[in-house]
C-alpha cells in the first residue's frame, strides 16, 4: 500500500500546475507532531507489510519538525520517501540528513530537459540547475532518485529529452503526472485525449529497456497500452495499486482522500482510524468496485487494471464514477 502525506501546503514556489494551490505559510490547523505520530504508529501495525509513505506537500521541509517526522516514521519500520520542493532550504546537508535517519527515496520533479522550460513552468528562475544539484545529491547519499515529470502540451514535446536527463541523473523511477485540471492547474491546458495515447504508447515503448521504472499519476490507461502492446489481455506488469485499492492520500488537515487531485474526504484522522476509513467509507468502497463505474470505463474490458483516472473523471463532470475523458479507448470497437 503506497500513502502520500501532505505533510503542509505552505511552499515557497508558484509552480503553474499545483495540485495544492500551495501558499506561502503554514496553516496553523496542521496536523502536530502528536496528531502524526499517532497515525503513523496505527499505519505500522496495519498488515505484514505496513504501507510506503511519500511525506509531500506544499513543500514538506517548510515543517520545522520534518526531521522529527521522518525519524518516528522509519524507526516504526515504515518505508519513507520524501518530496521536496526545490528550494534553498534543500541543502547537500538536508538529504544528507534524510539519509542519515533511513529515508528510502526522494523525488525530484523536472517538467523539462532545460532551464527555460522548466523555471517557467515552476515559476522560479534558477530552479533547473538546482534541481540537478538536488537529484545528484540525492543519489551520492545512496537514496533512491525518483524524477517527477508533468505532462502537458507545455512539456509534452520534450519529454524524450526529459527522460534521457533522468537516465544521465541515475533515477530509479520516472514518474510522469498527467495533468489535471485542479488546484492552480485549473487554467493549464492538458492534453487531448489523442495526445495522451500518443504519449502513453511512446512510453510503454520505453518499458522494456528504460533504466527505471515508468509510473503514471492520472493515467492508469498506460496499463491498457502496455497490455495492448505486449499481449492483449493478459496484465503482466505487477500488481494494480490505484485511487482505493492500495492508494490513498492523506491532506495537511488530516482528510483522507483517495488521491491528491481529487478533493473528496472520506474521512479524518483526528476523527477515526486510517484503516476505518480506507475499508469502510462509501467512497472509498465505491472505488474499490469497478462494477460502479460508468460509461466507456463501466464497460471496459480494462477497468480491473485500469478504471479511469477517477480524479479526472471528477474534475471534467463532478462524477467520480463517469468515464475518463483522457482515454480514447472504444471498449465496444475492440470487442468488434
Ligand atoms: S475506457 Fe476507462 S477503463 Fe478502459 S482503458 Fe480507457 S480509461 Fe481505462
Amino acid at each position: 500500500m503506497l500513502i502520500t502525506w501532505e505533510l503542509t501546503r505552505a511552499c515557497a514556489l508558484r509552480c503553474r500546475h499545483c495540485r495544492a494551490a500551495a501558499i506561502p505559510n503554514r496553516n496553523p490547523g496542521e496536523l502536530s507532531f502528536d496528531d502524526l505520530s499517532r497515525v503513523l504508529e496505527e499505519l505500522s501495525t496495519l498488515r505484514a507489510h505496513p504501507p510506503l509513505l511519500i511525506f509531500t506537500g506544499g513543500d514538506p521541509t517548510e515543517r520545522s519538525d520534518l526531521m522529527r517526522i521522518l525519524e518516528r516514521s522509519v524507526s516504526l519500520g515504515l518505508t519513507t520517501a520524501v518530496a521536496p520542493s526545490v528550494t534553498p532550504r534543500l541543502t547537500d546537508e538536508v538529504i544528507a540528513a534524510w539519509s542519515r535517519a533511513g529515508v528510502h527515496a526522494v523525488s525530484i520533479s523536472l517538467d523539462g530537459p532545460a532551464p527555460e522550460a522548466h523555471d517557467r513552468f515552476r515559476g522560479i528562475p534558477g530552479t533547473f540547475a538546482a534541481s540537478l544539484k538536488a537529484a545528484r545529491s540525492v543519489v551520492a547519499h545512496g537514496m533512491q532518485l525518483q524524477i517527477n515529470t508533468s505532462v502537458c502540451p507545455e512539456t509534452y514535446p520534450t519529454l524524450a529529452a526529459t527522460g534521457a536527463l533522468a537516465r544521465e541523473l541515475g533515477a530509479r523511477r520516472w514518474e510522469l503526472f498527467f495533468v489535471i485540471g485542479t488546484g492552480r492547474a485549473r487554467d493549464l491546458p492538458s492534453l487531448s485525449a489523442e495526445s495522451t495515447e500518443e504519449a502513453l504508447v511512446w512510453l510503454a515503448r520505453q518499458v522494456p529497456t528504460a533504466p527505471y521504472r515508468i509510473t503514471t499519476v492520472a493515467a492508469p490507461q498506460f496499463r491498457r497500452v502496455r497490455d495492448q502492446l505486449a499481449a492483449p489481455g493478459t496484465w503482466t506488469g505487477g500488481p494494480v495499486i490505484k485511487e482505493g485499492r492500495g492508494f490513498a492520500f492523506i491532506d495537511h488537515l488530516g482528510n483522507v482522500a483517495p488521491n491528491g487531485l481529487l478533493p473528496l474526504a472520506a474521512g479524518n484522522v483526528r476523527e477515526r482510524p486510517f484503516a476505518e476509513i480506507y475499508r469502510d467509507s462509501p467512497l472509498f468502497r465505491a472505488l474499490r468496485d469497478p462494477g460502479r463505474l460508468r460509461g466507456r470505463c463501466g464497460r471496459c474490458s480494462y477497468r480491473e487494471v485500469c478504471g479511469g483516472s477517477r480524479a479526472r473523471a471528477y474534475a471534467a463532470t463532478g462524477d467520480v464514477l463517469a468515464e475518463d475523458p483522457a482515454c480514447p479507448f472504444r471498449p465496444e470497437g475492440a470487442a468488434a
